[in-house]
């Protein structure tokens, strides 16, 4: 079986990428690897940080590797908070203080069209390849639901009336932005493993 590293300490998203990536693909976390590095992440793009995190692992540990990045991208405000969406309201930053930042910066704003982007960078022996996925949509003017995290109460999908919060987990994974790249990634690896 080809092994290959998941660059993330999620397990939310280890889990969920193994239940549908099928049997002849192992899928290692960093830790399986023993792998406790701190790798920084200072790009100013999306591409930029996927890329550095699947690099350090492959130029450090020599295992084939894939990274993601995701960020929020509201038109109005010029792409913010994109690559700075897990620190958007700076160092004392949460998932409601970020929101927060998000909901005041729009107050009066009529344009509320973002999209969710997720890139993932794969490095499988001397060949990189991005894989991309994103979902349009509108940010509503107050949160509503509870499901989820980060910016998904505030983030009602294009064609819904729900927002992430409220569709909850499984009809949000269908759609979403990561659901998108992971199904655009593991097609690539079924046909080259
Ligand atoms: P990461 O690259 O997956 O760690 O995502 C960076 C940040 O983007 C997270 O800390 C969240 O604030 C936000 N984010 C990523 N994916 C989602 C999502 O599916 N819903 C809401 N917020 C998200």
């Amino acid at each position: 079986m080809r092994k290959i590293v998941f660059a993330t300490n999620n397990p939310h998203k280890l889990d969920e990428i193994r239940k549908i990536a099928g049997t002849n693909i192992e899928i290692l976390s960093l830790a399986d690897i023993n792998c406790h590095d701190d790798i920084p992440e200072t790009a100013d793009t999306l591409e930029g940080n996927a890329l550095i995190k699947a690099r350090h692992i492959k130029e450090k540990y020599g295992y084939d590797c894939f990274a993601d990045d995701t960020g929020l991208e509201i038109t109005a405000l010029g792409n913010e908070p994109g690559v700075y969406s897990a620190r958007y309201a700076g160092s004392d930053c949460n998932p409601q203080r970020n929101m927060e930042k998000v909901l005041d910066k729009m107050s009066g704003i009529n344009n509320r069209e973002a999209a969710f982007r997720t890139v993932i960078a794969l490095i499988i022996g001397d060949e990189t390849h991005l894989f991309e996925g994103s979902i349009k949509g509108y940010i509503i003017t107050e949160k509503r639901g509870d499901a989820g995290f980060g910016y998904d109460p505030i983030f009602q999908p294009e064609g819904y009336t729900k927002t992430f919060a409220e569709l909850g987990d499984t009809e949000k994974n269908k759609i979403s932005h990561r659901a998108i790249a992971t199904g655009k990634l593991l097609q690539f690896l079924k046909n080259v493993f």
